[in-house]
């Protein structure tokens, strides 16, 4: 049996004994007193009666031993700033946050609502909150009033922290009066609110209520504020998913579980190491952003980047220089992020030393071959897909590289990650698919790991009927997502349970027609879904962006397109699964987080309501598609 084989079976089989273990890769102030307690099926508590701080173990733990030594690089191109804290500067620069929001009147399990861009300050408050016990609750900086005052609403925060303004391509984007909007849009007013100033717009305060970050900051300059300990259950953050398939739901997470999930995670699958430094390019208002930019690389010990600006500015070579100059040895980013570079110039991929680079890793959405193939090409290292949820916090297929180098195949996240006792189903019966090659749900049996959600906010009856109901006959968790496992035991993400489509009886992931017609040489980019038919019951429906843009203006050069992609999908999966229209559009609709939203398309298809569009990035690539279908 290989290292990885015996190392995952003793992590379901001596679930306790493996997580004792990891347990020591943090600290605890006082130890566990249970490893892991599933008497309430499916609520899980892990480590409990151990008490620990998140704040401490990203931070203070690292003074003694490495306190000069980088642990928060704030890079921004857009205002042309870059700031080194060290583990010692962070540490006083959040003991002054923290001191802050105690006098704004915070205190442990209080919400503090962060609506930031991507700066230090941002890093400061969440490690803040953590550090007093508040549980904070991050909201991604670009979404506008409506989606902020419905979690101002959820979250209830007694503080929120924000800014004048974020920027994107050198233009400022001001946030407070979109803050001021939701606030008045929202049924809750938090008493206070925390600015940080950046001089990018100019602000109107609302007295008695805001304040600004600089003023405070210097009454608490020399503030010592000791870490709360909390019990290893006690909630950390609430943070909504990306909302591609629905009303976002409200994922709550533990402090202890988590600390131990992301500090296994940092050793057995990053392979990342103390004084090294860590570049995701997720922002921190994604789960990404919460376990790979803040709390798992400098629980590590790692220096972590936090990048504010585009990839592409001042140009292409941007994140490989920032590689170069720091030293960087993992990197975490997007197949959305890689399919944007897949349009500059690859020479700058060769310009910059990438030596100190180990591999790069990719999740948030399927990574299609072709992008895979084409960052693996031009970067000469190891491209590690990785699969997971906002839910579960950390990676739940991937190849653990810290525990063994195993190859990748395209196309795949890989393996079972440890801890995780994934299952495919038959979603009809429940039945667990043994065999290789068989299409089944992505679920997962209880308990879930260290990490994971511990309930949606506020609503264990929506965790319970929305996670552990949805598979027939059995109590298990769904991702909703649907996949097959080869006989290697790698798995293939084939799209969401709700985009399975069902053509007169054959039942097909969207994915694969996806990957099929993205083949052609050129499709930049595709979403297929499936549309009612009165015949068939469903068929699909196709709409492609062209690299070459040019026969958009010429339908005889459309219709031609569309039978090549149409023999394409014949020739790889079958007629059943070719597409009943193929169309083409010049952007997709997408959530704020870069994934397809398909449900939207297929509800403007079917002419129905496409339901919550908050999350939207850009409503125009629904128009087009709107547009197309009514003729
Ligand atoms: P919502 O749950 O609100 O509908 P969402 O599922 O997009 O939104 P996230 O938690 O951001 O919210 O995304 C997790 C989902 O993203 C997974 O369930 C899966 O569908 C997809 N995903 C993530 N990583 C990968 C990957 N490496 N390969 C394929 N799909 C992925
Ligand atoms: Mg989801």
């Amino acid at each position: 049996m290989s290292s990885y084989a015996e190392f995952y079976r003793r992590s379901i089989e001596d679930r306790d004994g493996f997580w004792r273990e990891q347990a020591a890769l943090i600290d605890w102030q006082t130890p566990p007193q249970t490893i892991c307690d599933y008497s309430k099926p499916p609520f899980v508590k892990w480590f409990a009666g151990g008490t620990t701080n998140l704040c401490h173990n990203a931070v203070d733990r690292h003074v003694a031993t490495r306190g000069d030594q980088p642990a928060l690089i704030a890079i921004s191109t857009e205002t042309d700033t870059e700031q080194v804290y060290t583990f010692r500067q962070l540490q006083a620069e959040v003991q002054r946050m923290a001191a802050a929001l105690l006098s704004l009147g915070v205190g442990k399990g209080d919400r503090v609502l962060i609506y930031m861009p991507m700066i230090a300050e941002a890093a400061f408050a969440m490690l803040a909150c953590a550090r007093i016990g508040a549980i904070h609750s991050v909201v991604f900086g670009g979404f506008a009033s409506g989606s902020l005052a419905s979690r101002i609403e959820d979250a209830e925060p007694k503080v929120i922290v924000s800014a004048d303004a974020g920027s994107r391509g050198g233009k400022a984007v001001a946030y407070k009066p979109l803050l001021d909007e939701a606030i008045r849009l929202s049924k809750h007013k938090p008493p206070a609110v925390l600015l940080a100033d950046r001089g990018l717009v100019p602000m109107d305060l609302v007295a008695g209520r805001d304040h600004l970050w600089a003023a405070l900051r210097e009454q608490h300059l020399n503030a010592q504020v000791p870490c709360e300990w909390v019990d290893a259950t006690h909630t950390s953050y609430t943070l909504y998913t990306s909302g591609t398939t629905g009303k976002p739901k409200g994922v709550q997470r533990d402090t202890g579980g988590y600390a131990v999930a992301l500090a296994a995670s940092m050793k057995h699958i990053f392979d990342g190491r103390a004084g090294e430094t860590y570049f995701s390019t997720s922002d921190i208002g994604w789960v990404v952003g919460h376990s790979y930019i803040i709390y798992g690389p400098l629980i590590a010990g790692m220096a972590t980047i936090m990048y504010e600006g585009l990839p592409t500015r001042p140009d292409g070579g941007i994140w490989w220089q920032l590689v170069e100059k720091y030293k960087v040895t993992v990197m975490f980013s997007a197949p959305t992020a890689v399919r944007v570079l897949k349009k500059q110039d690859p020479a700058f991929l060769s310009k910059y030393d990438l030596s100190s680079l180990r591999a790069l890793f990719l999740a948030g959405e399927p990574l299609d071959e072709p992008t895979a193939q084409w960052i693996s090409g031009s970067l000469g290292k190891p491209i590690i897909d990785n699969y997971w949820q906002t839910e579960t916090g950390w990676p739940i297929l991937t190849i653990c590289n810290g525990v063994e180098k195993a190859p990748s195949k395209f196309g795949s996240p890989g393996k079972a990650v440890y801890g995780y006792n994934v299952k495919l189903l038959d979603d009809q019966t429940g039945e667990e698919l043994t065999s290789a090659n068989q299409k089944g749900v992505l679920a997962i049996e209880g308990p879930l790991p260290p990490g994971c959600l511990q309930t949606v906010w506020r609503d264990d009856a929506r965790y319970v009927n929305t996670y552990w109901s949805s598979v027939p006959n059995k109590m298990v968790y769904s991702t909703f997502d649907w996949a097959i496992r080869d006989e290697d035991g790698y798995y293939f993400i084939l799209g969401r349970t709700d985009d399975v489509i069902n053509v007169a009886g054959h039942r097909l992931g969207t994915r694969e027609i996806e990957e099929a017609i993205a083949s052609h040489p050129n499709i930049a980019e595709v979403a297929v879904v499936g549309v009612a038919d009165q015949l068939k019951g469903q068929v699909a429906m196709a709409f492609a962006v062209l690299k070459d843009a040019s026969p958009l203006e010429d339908p005889q050069a459309l219709l031609k397109l569309e039978g090549e992609v149409m023999k394409i999908v014949d020739g790889s999966l079958g007629a059943v699964a070719r597409p009943a229209r193929v169309r083409f559009v010049s952007l997709l609709p997408k959530t704020r987080s870069g994934k397809l939203l398909r449900r939207a398309v297929q509800a403007v298809c079917e002419g129905r309501d496409p339901g919550d569009l908050t999350t939207m990035e850009d409503p125009a690539a629904l128009q087009q598609i709107r547009d197309l279908v009514k003729v």
